[in-house]
This record gives C-alpha cells, sequence and structure tokens, in this order.
C-alpha cells in the first residue's frame, strides 16, 4: 500500500452538480467546486452576513441593546464597552455577553455575564429553562 498522495474525498459541487475532489479536513466545509459557483450557491441560499444565524458576525438581537458611538461611523454596544473595561481588554468576536435579570439595558457590570462564545450561552440559557 503506497500512499504517494494524501487522499481525496470527492464531493458533488451543490451548484453545478459537478464532482470535484477536496482533501478530507475540507469535506464539512466545501459545498462548491469553484469559488464562482460558491458565490451563486450563497447568494440563492444567503449564508453568510444575510442569515440570521451566522455566527461569525454580531447579528444577535440588535434590538433592545444600548449603542454607543464610539467614533467616526463606529458604534459599539455599551454592555460590551463595559465588560471589556471590566476585563481590562478587548472582548473577542466570539465573546458574548449575557444579561443577568433579562434587561438589555441594564448595563452594569453586576448584571452582566461574560461567555466565551455563543454557544456555551445558548447552552447556559437552556439549563435557566430546566431549572424554570
Ligand atoms: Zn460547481
Ligand atoms: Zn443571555
Amino acid at each position: 500500500m503506497g500512499t504517494r498522495r494524501k487522499k481525496h474525498v470527492i464531493l458533488t459541487c451543490e451548484y453545478c452538480k459537478n464532482k470535484f475532489e477536496v482533501i478530507p479536513s475540507l469535506k464539512n466545509k466545501r459545498r462548491c467546486c469553484s469559488k464562482i459557483c460558491m458565490g451563486k450557491y450563497n447568494s440563492v441560499h444567503k449564508i453568510g452576513k444575510a442569515n440570521p444565524n451566522y455566527s461569525g458576525g454580531t447579528t444577535e438581537q440588535k434590538i433592545g441593546y444600548i449603542l454607543i458611538n464610539t467614533g467616526p461611523n463606529k458604534r459599539e454596544y455599551e454592555h460590551r464597552i463595559v465588560m471589556a473595561k471590566h476585563l481590562g481588554r478587548d472582548l473577542t468576536k466570539a465573546e458574548v455577553i449575557h444579561h443577568i435579570d433579562g434587561n438589555k439595558k441594564n448595563n452594569c457590570v453586576t448584571n452582566l455575564m461574560l461567555f466565551k462564545n455563543q454557544s456555551t450561552h445558548t447552552k447556559y440559557h437552556s439549563d435557566l429553562r430546566l431549572l424554570e
């Protein structure tokens, strides 16, 4: 058994339905054979920033939060600024702030809880629901 080449996985392009090869680590990341197909596929399926379930951005319920102008064309959530000051460092994009009393406008540091990412935050919410 000579393993000269890395094994490739054959996938079917979700846009043009052509077969294409990828390295196994990209198996779940690639949907299309080319950037052109990917762009067309994304515009059809609205993947990315337009999708409210997109986890890379800060699209989490904008309504109800206090936004502060921090510079020209720059707005930040007050609760994130408060937490960053409290920690003495900037928050990462993934980090999520939870309002303990549920009041999104109560940005007192004692009302804020920091989560590493949205999934630990979501898990915390489902744990809370189990306690009710
Ligand atoms: Zn394609
Ligand atoms: Zn929360």
